[in-house]
This record gives C-alpha cells, structure tokens and sequence, in this order.
C-alpha cells in the first residue's frame, strides 16, 4: 500500500466527519443537526434531506457507488446491505444519483436471518435501521480505492421496536447515564455542565500466522482455534516477546493497519508485542462510547483485512493456542462532561475531593450489586478458555483501587473521616544522568479484573473477538442506577454536606468485600473471595441465566435500556450462540481426527511396521527395540483415539437431538467440552511420536515461531 504518510494529513479523510459537515452543510442545517446530536433529538427530515444530499455528494467525490446501513446484531459480527445511489432511469435512459434523507435516516434490510432469541417469528421480516448521527459516516476503500462504500452507522431494530442489535440499548444506557451523572452534579453545585458521556478506550490483543500454514489448518479456518497441537520446546516462559522488537513483516503489517485506521478516523495509537509469541497489541485513543465501540469493530475487520493483504491470518479468538496466553480486550471506561470535566479524576488529594469519593464508592457498589452481570457482559465461548486460566483475570469480579485510593476508604471506615491521602514520592533511579521524576501514588495490579488506573477504570475480562457494547452497556447502567440511587437520598437530605458524608461512609463500608488489592491469581484469593460471599461463575452457560434474574430486568427496564422480553431474547440468543459454536468445534474435531489424523497415524505405523520386517529380513540380530516400542505406543495411542473419537460423535449427536436453548447448552458443556479434551489429549500425544513429514498439520512451533 502506498499512500501518505503524514498523519494529520490523512487523518480522517474518509470520514464525513465535523470538519467536512461544517464546510458543506448550511450554516443553519449544520447547527441543527449538531444540536439534535448534543441533545439526542429526533432529527427534523427536511435537515436529513440536506445532510444527506451533501453527504452523498461528498461520497461521490470519494468515488463511492454504494451506500450502506453498517449495524450490529446480535451475531458478533457486523452487517452491511450496499445499495447503489440510483434512481429508476428516465424516459431518457439516464439515471441520476439519488440519496433522500429518508434512506439516510432509516434502512429495511429483511431482519428473520438475523437472531431475534424469539423476539420476532421468522414470518415477521420488518427489521429497521436508524441513523446513529452520533457516529460519523465513513467511506471504505478497497486497496487501489477503485471501489468505494459509504457506511452510515445505524441501530437495528424490529419492527415493535425491540433491540435487535448492540447499538440500540448501548445509545440507552448513555442516556441513562448522562441523566443520572448530571443529577449528581447539580448537587455538587455544577450548573455548566450539559452533558456527561462515558469515555471509553478499547485495548484489542490478537495473533497473526502466516496464511499458508494458516490455511493447511482446518480446526483454525472453521473455528478460530486450535482444536488440537502439542507444545512447542519453546512457548512464553522466556518473556522475551512482551513489549520486544517487532520485527520488519510485523512493523510494515502494523504500517498499513494505522494508515487504515486513520483515515477511517480511528486514532490507532499505541502497538506492541504482547506476552505469547505471535501475539500483539493495538490501542487507540478514547473516544465517546459509542464511537469507541463501533472503531472497535472497524479496528478488528481493518487487521483482518491487511494481514490477509500481507499473507499473515489475523487470529481474534481468545484462545487460539491451548498453553501461552489468549487475547483479551481491555476496556477502559470514565465519565466525561462536556465541559471536559472527568468524573473519575480524584485529583492530588483524594482525601477532600467529595464528589470524586462519592462517584467512587457508587462505582464499588455498582460493581458489588451487580458482579454476576458484568461478568456475564464479557461472556462468550471463546472467553471460557480464558478467564481464570494462565494470564487472564479470574472469573471472580472484583476492583483493584491501588494504595492511595484504599488508605482514603478505610480511614472513611474506620474513623467516618479522611484526613490525608497517600503521596506518590519521587523515583530515584540512582543514576546520575536519569532524572528522577515523581512517582504515582498507585503501582499497577495486572491480575485484576476491574481496576481503578488513575483516572478510569480498566475492565479486562471482554474477550478479544466479542464486541464491548455490552460490557459498556452494563457499566453505564449500573452506574447510572448508583447514582440515582445516591440522588435519591441526597436530594431530599436537610444537611447535603452530612448526608454525603454519610453516603460515602455507608456505600465503603457495605461494598468493601468487592475491592481487593492482592494477587488475583493466586488460589488463596479464590477461597477468600467464597468467604466474601463474591460469585465465582466459571462458563459463559452459568453466566447466562443472571440476565432474566429479577435484580437485573428491574435494574434495565427502570432505566429504559432492556426490557424483560429483549433480555429473555439475549439469554436465548446467548445459549444458541454457545451450543452453535461447540457444536462446530465438536464437527471439526470429528472431521480433522477421523480424515487426517488416524489416517496419518496408520501411515506412519504401517511405515514403522514395513521397516521392522525389513530390518529383521535383512540381519535378524538387529536392535529394533526402538521400532517396536515406537510402533506399540503409537498403536495403543491410536486405540485411545479412535475410542474417544467415538464417544465424541456419540454425545454430539445427543446434543442435537436435546432440547434448544439452555438445556442444551447445559449438555454440551457437561458432555460435549469433556469429549473434546478427551480426544485431543491422545493426539496431542501422538503429534509428538509421529514423523514431522506425516504429520497432517502445522505445529504449534510452525504456526507460533514462522511468521
Ligand atoms: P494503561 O497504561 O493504563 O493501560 P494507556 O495510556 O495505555 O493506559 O491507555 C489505555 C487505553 O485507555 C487507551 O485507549 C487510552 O486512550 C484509554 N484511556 C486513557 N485515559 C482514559 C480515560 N480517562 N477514559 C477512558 N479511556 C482512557
Ligand atoms: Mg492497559
């Protein structure tokens, strides 16, 4: 790819963006489109006419043929419908091109093939898509920028107007929480603040393998994993990848990727080497919520797409390589005003910064009330193989608030009162010529699930290929109904500067048992955590039925975000999802064992059993004990495999004929996981006997370490 290189001059140039709108739109239709976009009003048709004529015509310059309504459903994956800006060709035989601000504002792709978990009978097709103005419009390029599509970022709704998507109840849960954090700051005596948005910054980690061995491994191209591969010598115990030098194939892939994104707006900023061999990391700049989660999903397919172009797979899964770490996502979240206020940010002294202590303590209750969703939030099939296995943080939800921030809520316990905040220091390198510079207040706590950074919190559990809306969606609900709740009893309090005093106290004080500083991977925190009473939900199948629990659909449908039918959907849809997903991983086990791997065992022992006659027809006083020992460890190995290989084909097809939905899913956890881990387990051994030449796949060594 060749192109400029000069940031700011690329940056965003294919993005209808507040530049571009101001430069084309009438002054008047520009200020009303940007006011219903501050205020979240519907917006006026006869402006959407203006919009989207300039929009299209800037398209057009762009070279776009197509528009597109980009939306979200509940696949995982994001969907498109190109259609081509024309209009019925006149009398004439001309055609003009043609986009009203009815086609801009809402699309009608036929929404039965998409999940609805019960919310719409297939014969009921009429799904909606509806501009989300609050996320610019984008033009996407293929490589020599001959064919070009302009997206429009929509939410996507039935018919009755349920969420079919992730978008609609995450544009919910930032009104929701836009109107309670502004409650709270009107007690504090903000009056200048007319908005409060979450800010969120997305941390994405993936692996990249080369395509040819890519392609010559069936368990990855149909699943995103391995199903099977023994350890290579050399895994990631040296350390020697994290934060190393990238080298010359990664950087020039990396190259292409940040050029990508920048012209699409995103402001990839950060890329390193992440801890297992082939692994790395890319993060950009926060921006609002919802803008941050559809980047997200341009950031994953943009790293698809140029590794493909530079012969490398991009892998998202969480756990492609059984044994060095997986790929998670980092989700950073804080509270932004208009007026660039962070609600998160505890300044120099903590200690006297009320209405930070009490943004915090309503956070540590959020979290405690509502652990079991938010875990369920980073739910997906993937993500089981990560949390609470090798680096990950467990499957225990609990928050790390470093020294500083833990010292300010025990004197609160303790003695009703904060008097002093830890101080940072200085950090003396004890070298001359290095400059010692002030210290944080905080050291960092990487085993922690939900972490307190500074000035946000840091939620590691989301999986690397799952979208963030959920996680988010929860964050700014439950956040939003701790806020209220604190309202509730603030505004009606006599003395405000007692009854916030109180409030703090009490919330640190009820919520104290969710904060915990240590080692989150130690096996001494699993048991504290049963003390404390804090759950501790191992598979996204025990996770799913927190979503129609009573707590959760009040706290939702109070707020407007869900209600207790689109929840019911999303547990079924969640259910579906995982049966669906082992299910392929079952068939693709089956396949991979039965047609390549027995068949090449039988080659190799036919090979060693041919060699052995050989040797003894030609001195009968050779040593073949190698041989023979060879040919009974890989014979009975084989035995083992053929052995679990039918017990796996025997519990799949049970699962299929077992009830949808949670029994099912129920089933194949307890039935169908065990059965994969039971076959693997012999052929992983038989890898390591078999001849390289024989073997049908790439190794784990090939994969990992030859890219
Ligand atoms: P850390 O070192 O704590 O992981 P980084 O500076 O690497 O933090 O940032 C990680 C991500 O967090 C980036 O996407 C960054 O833009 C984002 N981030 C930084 N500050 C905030 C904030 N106040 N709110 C939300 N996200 C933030
Ligand atoms: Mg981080």
């Amino acid at each position: 790819m060749e192109g400029k290189t000069n940031i700011s001059e690329i940056f965003g140039e294919n993005v209808f963006n507040d530049t571009v709108m101001q430069e084309r739109l009438p002054k008047k239709i520009y200020k009303e489109l940007k006011q219903t976009i501050r205020e979240g009003k519907e917006l006026d048709l006869a402006v959407a006419d203006v919009v989207a004529h300039e929009m299209k015509e800037w398209a057009l310059e762009q070279g776009a043929t197509h528009y597109s309504h980009w939306f979200q459903p509940l696949t995982g994956a994001t969907a498109e419908k190109h259609d081509a800006f024309l209009s019925a060709p006149k009398a004439d035989g001309k055609v003009l091109m043609e986009f009203s601000g009815k086609e801009l504002v809402k699309g009608e792709p036929d929404a039965s093939s998409f999940p609805s978990g019960g919310l719409r009978a297939t014969f009921e097709a009429r799904g909606y898509t509806a501009w989300d103005c609050t996320s610019p419009a984008f033009v996407k390029k293929d490589e020599d920028g001959s064919r070009a599509i302009l997206y429009i970022p929509t939410a996507f709704c039935s018919y009755k107007g349920e969420a079919l998507d992730q978008k609609t109840p995450l544009l919910r849960s930032m009104e929701a929480i836009n109107k309670q954090s502004l409650r709270l700051l009107r007690l504090f005596g903000n009056t200048t603040s007319n908005r409060v948005t979450p800010s969120v910054g997305v941390e994405q980690e993936y692996f990249l393998v080369d395509r040819e061995k890519y392609l010559k491994r069936k368990d990855l191209i149909f699943t995103g994993r391995t199903l099977f591969g023994a350890m290579p010598p050399k895994g990631q115990e040296l350390d020697d990848h994290y934060f190393g030098v990238i080298r010359e194939r990664i950087a020039d892939f990396m190259e292409d990727v940040n050029k990508e994104l920048w012209k699409l707006g995103v402001s990839a900023k950060t890329q390193h080497n992440e801890v297992a061999p082939g692994q790395h990391e890319l993060a950009p700049i926060y921006a609002e919520c919802n803008v941050a989660v559809d980047h997200n999903q341009l950031i994953m397919e943009t790293l698809k797409k140029v590794a493909y172009l530079h012969g490398l797979q991009c892998l998202l899964h969480e756990k492609p390589f059984a044994g060095v770490n997986g790929s998670g996502k980092h989700n950073n979240w804080s509270l932004t005003t208009d007026d660039g206020i962070n609600l998160l940010d505890p300044g120099k002294t903590p200690h006297e910064n009320i209405q930070f202590l009490l943004v915090l303590t309503c956070i540590l209750k959020a979290v405690d009330e509502h652990a079991a969703l938010l875990r369920e939030s980073a739910s997906d099939v993937g993500n089981d193989h990560r949390l609470g296995a090798n680096e990950a943080p467990p499957a225990i939800i609990s928050v790390y608030l470093g020294d500083q921030l833990e010292d300010v809520l025990s004197q609160l316990i303790s003695t009703g009162e904060a008097t002093h905040s830890i101080k940072g220091g200085h950090l003396h390198t004890g070298v001359r010529t290095l400059p010692d510079f002030a210290k944080d207040a905080t050291d960092r706590n990487r085993t922690s699930p939900f972490a307190f950074t500074g000035n946000k919190f840091e939620f590691r559990m989301v999986g690397s290929r799952d979208s963030v809306a959920e996680p988010n969606v929860v964050l700014n609900t439950i956040a939003a109904e701790a806020f209220s709740d604190a309202c509730d009893v603030l505004e009606k309090a006599d003395d405000f500067d007692m009854a916030v005093h109180d409030l703090i106290k009490q919330y640190a004080s009820e919520h104290q048992r969710i904060v915990f500083n240590g080692n989150g991977y130690s096996d001494e925190w699993v048991e504290e955590a049963e003390r404390r009473g804090l759950p501790n939900i191992k598979t996204m199948v025990d996770s799913i039925p927190v979503l129609c629990e009573e707590k959760t659909v009040q706290l939702f449908e109070k707020f407007g975000v869900f209600t207790r039918a689109e929840l019911e959907s999303r547990a079924e849809i969640q259910y579906e999802a995982y049966s669906k997903a082992i299910n392929i991983e079952a068939r693709s086990m089956i396949d991979i064992a039965s047609k390549h791997i027995i068949p090449s065992v039988l080659q190799y022992t036919t090979a060693l059993a041919t060699s052995i006659n050989q040797i003894r027809s030609a001195c009968a006083e050779a040593n073949i004990s190698v041989q023979i020992e060879l040919l009974k460890d890989c014979s009975s190995l084989l035995a083992a495999t053929k052995a679990a290989l039918k017990a796996l084909t025997e519990v799949t097809e049970k699962a299929a004929a077992t009830t949808e939905g949670r029994e099912r899913a129920v089933y194949i956890l307890e039935n169908v996981v065990p059965a994969m881990a039971a076959l693997r387990q012999p052929v992983d051994k038989l890898e390591m006997l078999v001849a390289k030449d024989m073997w049908p796949m790439p190794s784990y060594g090939d994969l990992l370490f030859e890219v």
